[in-house]
């Protein structure tokens, strides 16, 4: 049987873009912290930081306030966040301890919940297991939460910058001293146009990265640093919908079987947001063995099941996405969190607990960590952020994702003999029997050929992948230039697995051409991690989302 590794086509990470030896230019904005990306990871960190520092300077007269910044590539904040979202509250409560719980920006509490095995025509209900109990979690919209944290971080004087993505770390020998922001205004050709505007510098004592999933400058300055896990981090891909419903459902839903193959990792999740909303996505990993399987279109599939079916009839629906989720957990964490003038926080440091399928209120947490370890060093003016390691290390991050180490990699067994084995890893916390392979990237698992492409589904709730791009609020020019790096030497069925790999339509094999229609990418970073290489584009690029 014929194979491909994604691997072999895929060109080198562009290190030179990402980490620049130079220091920031004279016009550089000097602010004293920066936080690249304004996720909850980043605003969590920000607002934390900015509380700490007004106490401080409460009691202690000699206490200079820092200048605190944040930086996000989306013309406004929220505008490319997405998850699914059942949210544990906890770190929301430690920021914000005035506040109760009905303040915060959620839609309603989890009262029921339930998990099925589903095949084509049937569902089974399964006994929810431990790691995906949701009492005391809120189902929400990420957007919303981040938007909320905004205002919270505006109030409490974090400067936030949005329409700003950051290129490049300004770096000198170890040491990193702030970011370039990527340029506006070039034509395809990469020519200023008349709305040019030149990258800005930006210098920071302290730069905190929280650029969620597959960050750009934390692949590279882990690389340089030698930082990276020897069990690399590995992905899923999630496609998510929000449908507008006649028939309320009454309950958080999870479901694992079809439409995925036995041997793909993945599920469907299935929320309530109000009475006439729903949110449904899928989730699939990364190391699927069949090279057409495509998870936009399982998703199409999966409308059709009689247990979704029967919410979505008469229903419309009005958004659509996909992002990446980071899943190699515990044992993919960075060698070390911390660097000179560096700190990497949430989805990007990988904390994300797959089997709770949860990492929002991780990269709070971290957030606030990161936040906790600058405090202590500005107040003490030293330069050490290793208290950031001690921290992450004895905190529930750590202790959480520890437990459920090996649960994810037991699923490269196939489906039914991974679910035997988690089902021993729950009742061993961990301990036995051990993971699967955990050597490889997503990129080195090798791919059949011999399937069948993977169709979208025609039917009345199908969406295609140029709807969903639409759905998406997609706001890129169409004449920017490409910012996706292809390989050389694309085979067609390597195209062919690009097509399928990407779920809104970037990637087409047209005869035995691969066509890259980039300005349809919804920054997901599927294929960063499967093949062509994702880069910084003018900011305000890419989805607008709304309620994601
Ligand atoms: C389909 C799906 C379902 C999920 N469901 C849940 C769930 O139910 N519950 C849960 O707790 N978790 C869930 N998660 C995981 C959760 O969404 C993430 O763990 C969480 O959002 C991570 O927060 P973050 O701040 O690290 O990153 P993000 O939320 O990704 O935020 C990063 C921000 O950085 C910005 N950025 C990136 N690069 C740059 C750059 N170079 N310059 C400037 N800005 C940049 C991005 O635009 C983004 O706004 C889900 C994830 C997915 C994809």
């Amino acid at each position: 049987m014929k194979n491909i590794v994604p691997a072999d086509y895929q060109p080198a990470l562009p290190s030179d873009r990402f980490l620049v030896r130079e220091k920031p230019n004279s016009d550089a904005v000097p602010l004293d912290v920066l936080f690249v990306g304004a996720g909850p990871a980043g605003l969590a960190g920000a607002i934390e930081l900015a509380h700490l520092c007004q106490k401080e300077a409460q009691t202690n007269p000699n206490f200079q306030k820092p200048e605190i910044g944040i930086l996000e590539k989306a013309q406004r904040l929220g505008d490319h966040c997405l998850s699914g979202a059942v949210v544990n509250p906890g770190p929301l409560k430690e920021l914000f301890p005035d506040l109760d719980v009905k303040d915060f920006p959620f839609r309603r509490p989890v009262e029921k919940e339930a998990v099925y095995f589903l095949t084509e025509k049937s569902h089974w209900r399964l006994p929810t297991p431990p790691t995906m109990h949701n009492k005391g979690n809120y189902v929400a919209s990420l957007c919303e939460i981040v938007r909320w944290l905004g205002q919270k971080a505006e109030a409490a004087g974090v400067n936030i910058l949005t329409g700003f993505p950051a290129e490049s770390l300004l770096i000198e020998d170890d040491q990193v001293l702030g970011v370039r922001t990527t340029p506006a205004g070039l034509d395809r050709d990469g020519k200023p146009s008349s709305r040019f505007m030149p990258p800005t510098d930006i210098s920071a004592r302290f730069t905190v990265l929280t650029e969620g999933t597959r960050g750009s400058l934390s692949q590279a300055y882990l690389k340089w640093q030698n930082l990276e896990s020897p069990s690399p981090q590995i992905f899923a891909l999630g496609v998510k919908e929000i449908w507008q419903v006649k028939k309320p459902l009454d309950r958080v839903i999870h479901t694992m079987g079809w439409p995925l193959p036995t041997d793909a990792f993945g599920g469907s999740f299935f929320y309530p947001m109000t009475n006439d909303q729903v949110s449904l996505g899928l989730v699939v990993g990364l190391d699927y063995k069949a090279h057409a399987l495509d998870v936009h279109s399982l998703l199409q599939k999966l409308k059709n099941h009689p247990l979704i079916r029967e919410h979505l009839e008469g229903g419309q629906i009005q958004e659509w996405g996909a992002k990446t989720i980071p899943e190699g957990g515990y044992d993919s964490f960075p060698k070390r969190l911390y660097g000179k003038g560096l700190l990497l926080a949430g989805d990007t440091a990988g904390f994300v607990n797959v089997p709770a399928l949860k990492g929002i209120h991780y990269a709070m947490e971290s957030g606030r960590l990161a936040a906790r370890t600058i405090f202590n060093a500005l107040k003490n003016k030293s330069e050490s952020l290793e208290e950031y390691q001690k921290l992450i290390d004895e905190s529930f991050i750590t202790s959480d994702l520890r437990r459920v180490r090996n649960m994810r990699h037991a699923f490269k067994s196939g489906f039914y003999w991974g679910g035997f084995k988690a089902a021993l890893m729950t009742a061993t916390c961990g301990a036995f029997p051990g993971g699967g392979d955990k050597s490889h990237s997503d990129a080195q698992e090798p791919r059949r050929l011999d399937d069948t492409p993977e169709t979208t589904a025609a039917g009345p709730f199908s969406t295609s992948k140029v709807d969903g791009v639409f759905r998406a609020g997609n706001a890129t020019r169409d004449d920017i230039p490409k910012h996706l790096v292809v390989g050389q030497d694309i085979s067609p069925e390597v195209a062919e697995f690009y097509e399928h790999v990407c779920p809104a339509g970037v990637y087409e094999r047209k005869g035995d051409k691969l066509v890259v229609n980039a300005p349809n990418c919804v920054d997901c970073k599927a294929t960063d991690v499967l093949g062509p290489r994702w880069t910084p584009r003018e900011g305000g690029s890419g989805p607008k989302y709304q309620q994601m």
